[in-house]
């Protein structure tokens, strides 16, 4: 009720501009962000509008140059010791301050642990909805809105969303679906700076200790090499045959749902349409048949290499490159050659 109230009230024409929530950790940009400043600057040049960083963290302000770089005109900066590590209530607050005072018309935000986080919260309390997951942005001819594509159904259809009545536009978008832009160091722009809101009292977590549980070998997202392992790979120990190619290339390992639900690898390794969204340069789906859900979360990489013994396997359709054998003597081949070089 609270939304459409807000809705009766809201005057559409104030709210100008698309935004990009730039996420960071440790003061470093998420490459999610860099994406969406990429396809912000599309929908903004569409728009005939500007495009703006969103920056919130603690003495972030040198990474400013990097948002320009990437295409935007403007960064929103916020600063401040409270947004040291991500937190709900601190981050929550200061972007929906933002959007309250600077009325933007659209919202990006990477589909990561945070930004699901975020994105809710802070649509719920502008009262907008929220599109979350994306998979593709465009511009309606018809209405001159956002259209928000997203997997819906199971994957079986692609739904395309309008928010006609509500301020802002708002939606997460998966990482890796956008190539990152080009960055240009030449580019500049205005930082205005806005002074935090969060008055210690609102944060009602406490930071205890940051665990990290992901290593290289786990970041499936900023990987420019994956080596996958599905079902095919028979039992857990063989896994580390995927382990061993993906150290050897410098690479990420990735596995099937498939692979994930038999307790293979914890699912922070699953990739697909209810795991990671993926665009390595260089994917290796080993005893990966290629079901649809699989296909969905890395059929944006550059080249797909497949192993499989099945010459019938799905997978082959979409692979660059494909070996019709077993993982189980392939891999170990591959291995001892890569050693080589
Ligand atoms: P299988 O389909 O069983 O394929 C195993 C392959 O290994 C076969 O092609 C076989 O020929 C080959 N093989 C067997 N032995 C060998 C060997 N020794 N050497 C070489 N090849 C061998 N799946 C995902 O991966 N990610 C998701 O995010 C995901 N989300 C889903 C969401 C929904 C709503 C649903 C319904 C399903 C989802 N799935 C997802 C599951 C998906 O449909 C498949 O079941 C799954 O991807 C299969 O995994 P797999 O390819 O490892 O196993």
């Amino acid at each position: 009720r609270e939304a459409e109230e807000k809705t009766v009230a809201i005057d559409k024409s104030q709210y100008k501009g698309v935004w990009v929530y730039v996420e960071q950790v440790d003061g470093h940009i998420r490459s999610v962000a860099h994406e969406l400043i990429g396809e912000g600057r599309k929908l903004a040049d569409a728009m005939g509008q500007e495009l703006a960083g969103v920056l919130i963290g603690d003495n972030v302000e040198n990474l400013a140059k990097d948002i320009f770089a990437s295409g935007a005109d403007k960064v929103y900066l916020v600063e401040g010791q409270e947004f040291k590590h991500y937190s709900t209530d601190a981050y929550t607050i200061t972007l929906t301050d933002l959007i309250n005072t600077y009325h933007p018309s659209v919202i990006l935000m990477g589909a990561t642990n945070d930004g699901r986080d975020l994105g809710p919260r802070v649509a719920c309390r502008v009262g907008t909805g929220l599109t979350a997951d994306c998979t593709n942005l465009g511009i309606d001819e018809a209405t001159g809105l956002v259209a928000w594509t997203r997997p819906a159904f199971g994957g079986n259809i692609m739904a395309t969303i309008l928010c006609p009545e509500h301020r802002p536009q708002m939606g997460t978008v998966r990482p890796k679906v956008f190539k990152r832009p080009e960055q240009d160091f030449s580019r500049s722009g205005e930082i205005i700076r806005v002074s935090s809101k969060v008055k210690p009292e609102d944060i009602r977590t406490k930071l205890l200790e940051v665990i990290k549980v992901c290593t290289a070998s786990c970041n499936l997202e900023e990987a420019e090499i994956i080596v996958s392992g599905g079902r095919g790979m028979c039992k857990p120990e063989n896994f580390t045959l995927i382990e061993e190619l993906a150290t050897v290339l410098g690479g990420a390992v990735g596995a099937s749902r498939a692979a994930v639900d038999a307790g293979w690898k914890p699912a922070i390794h699953q990739v697909g349409q209810t795991g990671k969204t993926v665009g390595p340069k260089i994917y290796f789906a080993c005893g990966i048949s290629g079901a649809i859900q699989h296909l969905a979360g890395m059929s944006s990489s550059d080249i797909v290499i497949a192993i499989n013994k099945d010459p019938d396997a799905p997978i082959f359709k979409v692979a660059d490159y494909g070996i019709v054998g077993d993982v189980l003597e392939v891999i170990p081949a591959l291995i001892e050659e890569f050693k080589k070089i």
